[in-house]
């Protein structure tokens, strides 16, 4: 199998990974990054960004991601296709393996692999995804318009997507598993506003129907037991997001819900060398900005572990 050893190996290319690898590089510490399965994370299946300082008129998400990632490359970071399959933590240097062929032996880690969308797990859900379901409205609601759709959740993910929708979407029903949204006030003011927005309160997902295609979704009032049957096109999925954090089960420390726990104040993880940034570490925040700032804290704290083991 193909390896190389390297001072500081970045996994992940969101706001996090790529800011580690802006400071990383500036550092002198020759910084590779992997960028994973999705190049530019979560910010490439947005679409306007308005509260990313240094934008005065707002970016659309795919855009910023290019400029960090250019930012980040002139700075002469090694930026890479490729996903972390397996790792080894145990000694120094750091094992990890891309796309299982081929072994990367790093003195440090940044990890930054973000977060990714939750799913109701209903066999229909999964028998049907990419034939008319979906858990992101800004890649494929393009492909209903004019139509029917429904959307779960009732965050502000899934606020800002069935306001997308309506847009594009002859109607919009969107299916609220409580009495009340968790989406920030000036969201649910907008939804409410918003007429081809149909809220169905204390509802919940039963199944969805069809056999190639999305044809219906059958939902349940779980106050009156009602069982109702919608004729929708597409079914869209807004219920938050896990941390991509499965590959260092057994090694780095995490909470039950899979966050990196890192110390307080710092990007350190429990194994020294091994830094976390970024949503994969942040269920409180989970901003583009907040997320970059991380990025910084784990590329300082890789740079001074590095300095003092002698190794930069
Ligand atoms: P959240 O965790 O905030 O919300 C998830 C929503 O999905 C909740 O309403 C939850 O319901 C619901 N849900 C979870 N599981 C199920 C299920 N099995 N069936 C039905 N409903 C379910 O995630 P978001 O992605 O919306 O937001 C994440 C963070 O990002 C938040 O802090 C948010 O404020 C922020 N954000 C900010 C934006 C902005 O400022 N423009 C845009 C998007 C996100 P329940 O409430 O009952 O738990």
């Amino acid at each position: 199998m193909e390896s190389e050893k390297i001072h500081c190996l970045i996994i992940g290319s969101g706001p996090a990974g790529y800011t580690a690898a802006v400071y990383a590089a500036r550092a002198n510490m020759k910084p590779v990054l992997y960028q994973g399965i999705q190049p530019g994370g979560q910010l490439t299946i947005t679409t306007e960004v308005e509260n990313y300082p240094g934008y005065p008129d707002g970016v659309q998400g795919p855009e910023m991601m290019v400029h960090f990632e250019k930012q980040a490359a002139r700075m002469g970071a090694d930026i890479r296709f490729g996903l972390a399959t397996k790792v080894d933590f145990s000694a120094q240097p750091f094992k990890v393996w891309i796309d299982e062929e081929k072994l990367v032996e790093a003195d440090s880690v940044i990890i930054a692999t973000g977060a990714s969308a939750k799913w109701l797990n209903l066999e229909s859900e999964q028998r049907l995804n990419g034939f008319g379901v979906s858990a992101c409205a800004v890649c494929d609601g393009f492909f209903f318009r004019g139509k029917e759709v429904a959307i779960v959740g009732a965050g502000d993910t899934a606020a800002e997507e069935a306001l997308y929708l309506s847009k594009l979407c002859s109607n919009v029903h969107m299916f609220i598993r409580r009495d009340e949204m968790r989406a920030s006030k000036v969201m649910q003011e907008r939804v409410q506003r918003t007429p081809n927005i149909k809220v169905y309160w204390n509802t919940n997902t039963e199944e969805i129907v069809g056999e190639n295609k999305v044809e219906a979704v059958r939902v349940k009032n779980v106050k009156t037991g009602e069982l109702t049957t919608i004729p929708i096109s597409g079914f869209f999925v807004a219920i938050g997001h896990q941390p991509n954090s499965d590959i260092f089960k057994g090694w780095l420390d995490m909470d039950e819900a899979g966050y990196l726990k890192t110390i307080p104040g710092t990007s350190k993880t429990n194994i020294e060398g091994v830094f976390a940034a970024g949503d994969v570490q942040d269920k409180i925040y989970r901003q583009a900005v907040t997320a970059a700032g991380s990025g910084c804290m784990a590329a300082l704290d890789a740079e001074r572990y590095l300095s003092a083991k002698g190794l930069v």
